[in-house]
């Protein structure tokens, strides 16, 4: 049989749970995670009991990977949420949903976070009329986000919606139009986050 697991099927293992980075895939039978959800290189055996710091990195990880973001990066959202009068750690999970990519794939734009991102990046996204090239760009309530109309970015989209198998989440609304388009209708909250995660371990280990 042929390999079918690329890296980003390892961070699911790793992180031991389906962190959806791989478009449609993930929701067929073909998932290296149904099908073996052990980390790499395990056979039978389960990892031993992790520490307490290792439970708030794994948490931490998880959240990366699943945003696709890098530690600099993260350490930004975290102070910026830190310094937010609310939960700090349902700061951060809002602020990292805001983000441009986040929400074009959310809207079902893009199979992935991976795709939205490149998506963006090429200029087939615009926000209230605007072309925004930049994956990590929050999005606002009441911003209006939009494909560019032209036949290259309509094509792009129309298969990912073609493909897209999930709902789209309550703080977005997704318009009918021939030209695909979402709005915020407000800014995310703790229940609109799909990763299941536990916020208050990463303030713990991002707090020392
Ligand atoms: Fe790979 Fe997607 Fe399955 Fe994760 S959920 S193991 S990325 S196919």
């Amino acid at each position: 049989m042929g390999r079918i697991t690329g890296p980003v099927c390892r961070l699911c293992r790793r992180d031991g749970l389906k962190l959806f980075l791989k478009g449609s895939r993930c929701d067929t039978p073909k998932c290296a995670f149904e099908r073996r959800p052990t980390p790499p290189g395990m056979v039978q055996k389960r990892r031993s009991k992790a520490t307490d710091y290792g439970l708030r990195l794994r948490e931490k990880q998880k959240v990366k990977h699943f945003y696709g973001v890098l530690e600099r990066q993260f350490r930004t959202y975290f102070a910026r949420a830190s310094r937010g009068k609310g939960n700090t750690g349902e700061t951060l999970m809002s602020l990292l949903e805001r983000r441009l990519d986040n929400v074009v794939h959310r809207l079902g734009f893009a199979a992935s976070r991976a795709a939205a991102r490149q998506m963006v990046m090429h200029g087939h996204i615009t926000v209230n009329g605007h072309r925004v090239d930049v994956p990590s760009y929050l999005v606002k309530a009441g911003d209006l986000v939009r494909v560019k109309n032209r036949v290259r970015s309509l094509q792009l989209v129309h298969a990912a919606l073609a493909d897209f198998r999930r709902d789209v989440p309550s703080f977005l609304s997704r318009g009918e139009g021939a030209v695909p388009e979402g709005r915020v209708d407000r800014l995310p909250a703790a229940d609109d986050i799909s990763l299941p995660v536990q916020a208050n371990l990463i303030i713990e280990l991002c707090s020392k």
